[in-house]
């Protein structure tokens, strides 16, 4: 037995087999001490006749997450992961790498440099960096080429997700699958390497086989059409792997320079602050450190419309049990067909068995009386957004709930603060913002009242956590954070436009060229016309807006042009189909409420609709940041992204105004001021970074704890 060479890598001589243990929790990352541990332990065996293969394994749940993604900024320490892999590739005695749970990204590469791969059955290989617009750069893009094809490791290294070991054994990543005890296997392994006399096989003298074609590239890119839309790494990913035919040494010097490319790229920053954001987003300044908040086991949802009936299937996802009430047979009999079309069709699409999907609807249960609900851990209405009857819903929870349990309310607009105050208990209140379809929709806003308590936000983030949502929390505001910058800023600039002269084609067209999942029209009309309509009868009960202010939405409520689900919206659908089709008869009430307000219709450029769309935005949410609505500008970043389509690989809205320039935003800003009048007005938040030349990033910096 040798001694352990450092903290995190561990040295013992088993026979014949030297086993080299990482042992770095959480995640195994590949820190400098694991780098220089593995290197120390190699130099060791060096010396020593009797070993005669060595294993590298790691302890806790898996292989390797990867490099340490800090180090990405701060740049490498010695020894490099470079370093790493030829000290193993180039031992003179074999290594294997043994692999369960997850090897990702730096943790393959470095599987791959060994010169064999044992993988336990259940465990997953991949090279995600692609999802933070990197191109792999530990000799990633030349050795998967080398072991499994140029073709294969394309499509791998472009769509980022992991393959089994089953799969990565059919491919020729892996050469054994261990069925059950993996230690036991590699093992086993090792010792007949030894015994068959089998000596080091560095993958970097493996041929790769030919180069690709433009037909391979083309359908590895189609199939990763939607999640690259708008981007540029998968350019580098392809030059990468087209280097693998050259010798090993000229194809890694190509992957160096457009890895270091992706890295510097606007690109790779911008995924990397969502990425960061949604890590950080989750954190509370000012929570007492030991909150345990009590199991959810049951929960009950009160309202079983679009939005009770997906949150029930979010918790029924999570393997919870859920009574879903409503008051009328009518509304429970639609929301149990929607659930049950729901999980029909995710069996279709072969996303979860028949028997998962039986499983999940019978963990719902439907009534009609809310007294039924006293067992649940906690509730969530989510009624009509309508202030009274919420109130009247609110109390007669809080006096069949037990009161330590959180009561949460999904409303998307009115005061929580205000609603709570109907209860006797306002302290367990707080509202739960999903956002449709609430069991796919990565985003939990999370808004507090002004009674609201820690104990009550921390069971909101555990069940953030259980849903596997990413929350952001937000003050108690009109829209919270999302649907106040839409509502105020994004939407209200897409109608001024038409108003001005552009067409609902023409507006949602150029922001989804922008990278926007889906323009503001099509959106409205896929949510329903009614639902804005409504949210501001509740607004105008408490404040004003100066007209126009939704003129043409709130008129397509009241003509019955709903969206989608009435087949006319700012759009015409035709029966079954999802297709927007232009409609002259929106065109024409257009026209005549511009004329009533004696706005003269001209051409719209696309640049104007992006530019005033997207500085609308922006600055609403300098004011929702400087009416600490918001935390953090990069909590904003991460509500876009994550609930409203804001394309990712541009970091939000608040990045990409750092990235334009606070200077030139607030210049712009005021330009508009200036053009079109009061609600233009700069945020005083924007004014005063653009005249400190500072940035939404710098300040996020100055105000974060340490
Ligand atoms: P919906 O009209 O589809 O469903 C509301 C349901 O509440 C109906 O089934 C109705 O029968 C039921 N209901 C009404 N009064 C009730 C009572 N007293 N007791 C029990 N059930 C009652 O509405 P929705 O779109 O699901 O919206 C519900 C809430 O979620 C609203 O506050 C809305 O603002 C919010 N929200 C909606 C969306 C969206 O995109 N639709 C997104 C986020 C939040």
């Amino acid at each position: 037995m040798v001694n352990a060479s450092s903290q995190v890598v561990s040295f013992q001589e088993v026979g014949v087999v030297g086993l080299i243990q990482v042992d770095n929790p959480p995640v195994n990352a590949l820190s400098r001490e694991v780098r220089a541990g593995i290197i120390d332990a190699i130099a060791v065996v060096a010396g020593r006749q009797q070993i005669r293969a060595l294993l590298i394994i790691s302890a806790g749940n898996l292989f390797s997450a990867g490099a340490d993604l800090k180090e990405f900024d701060t740049g490498f320490l010695e020894p490099s992961l470079q370093e790493l892999q030829a000290a193993i590739e180039l031992a003179q005695i074999p290594v294997v790498a043994a692999i369960h749970g997850l090897a990702l990204g730096g943790g393959l590469e470095v599987a791959m440099a060994c010169h064999y791969r044992v993988a336990q059955k259940n465990a997953k290989l991949g090279l995600p960096e692609i999802n933070l617009g990197i191109v792999p750069g530990a000799g990633g893009t030349q050795r998967l080429p080398r072991l499994i094809g140029p073709r294969a490791a394309l499509e791998m290294i472009l769509s980022g997700a992991p393959i089994s070991a089953t799969e990565a054994k059919a491919k020729g990543l892996v050469d054994e699958i261990a069925e059950n005890d993996l230690r036991q296997a590699a093992m086993a392994f090792c010792e007949r390497l030894v015994r068959d006399g089998a000596g080091p096989r560095p993958t970097r003298e493996l041929l790769a086989a030919g180069g690709l074609g433009e037909s391979e590239v083309g359908a590895a890119l189609r199939a990763n059409a939607k999640s690259l839309r708008g981007r540029s790494t998968q350019t580098l990913v392809i030059e990468a792997i087209q280097a693998s035919r050259l010798p090993f040494a000229e194809g890694v010097a190509v992957e160096a320079r457009v890895s270091q490319a992706s890295l510097a790229s606007r690109e790779s920053h911008a995924l990397r602050h969502v990425f960061f954001a949604e890590r950080e987003s989750g954190k509370v300044t000012g929570m007492p450190a030991r909150l345990e908040p009590p199991e959810i086991r049951q929960v009950a949802i009160i309202g079983a419309g679009t939005m009770g009936s997906a949150i029930a299937i979010a918790f029924a996802d999570a393997d919870r049990r859920v009574i879903l009430i409503d008051n009328t047979e009518a509304a429970l009999t639609r929301g149990r067909e929607n659930i049950r079309s729901t999980y029909a069709s995710s069996v279709k699409r072969g996303r979860i068995t028949q028997q998962i999907a039986e499983e999940r609807v019978a963990r719902i249960t439907t009534g009609l009386e809310v007294g039924t609900t006293t067992d649940a851990d906690m509730v969530i209405e989510a009624v009509f957004e309508d202030m009274s009857l919420k109130k009247r819903v609110l109390s007669d929870l809080d006096s069949v709930i037990p009161r330590e349990r959180l009561i949460a309310t999904n409303t998307s607009t009115l005061s929580i603060t205000e609603l709570a105050r109907a209860t006797k208990h306002p302290d367990r209140v707080l509202g739960l913002h999903f956002f449709a379809p609430a069991n796919v929709t990565k985003l939990l806003e999370i808004a507090r009242g002004s009674d609201t308590t820690s104990e009550t936000l921390a069971i909101a983030l555990q069940v953030a956590k259980l849903l596997k949502k990413v929350p952001v929390v937000a003050g108690d505001a009109f829209g919270f954070i999302g649907n106040r910058m839409m509502l105020d800023g994004y939407f209200r600039e897409a109608e001024q436009l038409l108003l001005e002269g552009a067409s609902p084609t023409q507006v949602d067209a150029a922001l989804e060229q922008f990278g926007f999942a889906m323009g503001p029209q099509r959106v409205s009309d896929l949510g329903g016309n009614d639902v804005g309509t409504k949210a501001r009868l509740q607004l105008y009960e408490r404040e004003s807006r100066p007209d126009p202010y939704f003129v043409i939405a709130d008129r397509l409520t009241e003509m019955g042009r709903l969206g989608q689900k009435t087949g006319r919206g700012f759009y015409r659908y035709e029966s079954g189909s999802r297709d927007a089709l232009p409609d002259l008869e929106v065109t024409a009430l257009i026209e005549a409420l511009a004329s009533q307000r004696g706005i003269v219709r001209r051409e719209i450029g696309d640049d104007e609709i992006v530019e005033r769309c997207l500085l609308a935005l922006i600055n609403v949410g300098a004011m929702v940041l400087d009416e600490g609505v918001a935390a953090r500008a990069s909590d904003i970043d991460v509500v876009w992204t994550s609930g409203y389509g804001f394309p990712r690989h541009l970091g939000g809205p608040m990045f990409y105004a750092d990235t334009l320039g606070l200077r030139h935003v607030a210049e712009r800003i005021r330009y508009y001021h200036g053009k079109l009048g009061h609600y233009w007005r700069p945020a005083r938040l924007l004014e005063r970074l653009a005249v400190e030349n500072s940035s939404f990033e710098q300040r996020d910096g100055a105000s974060r704890t340490p």
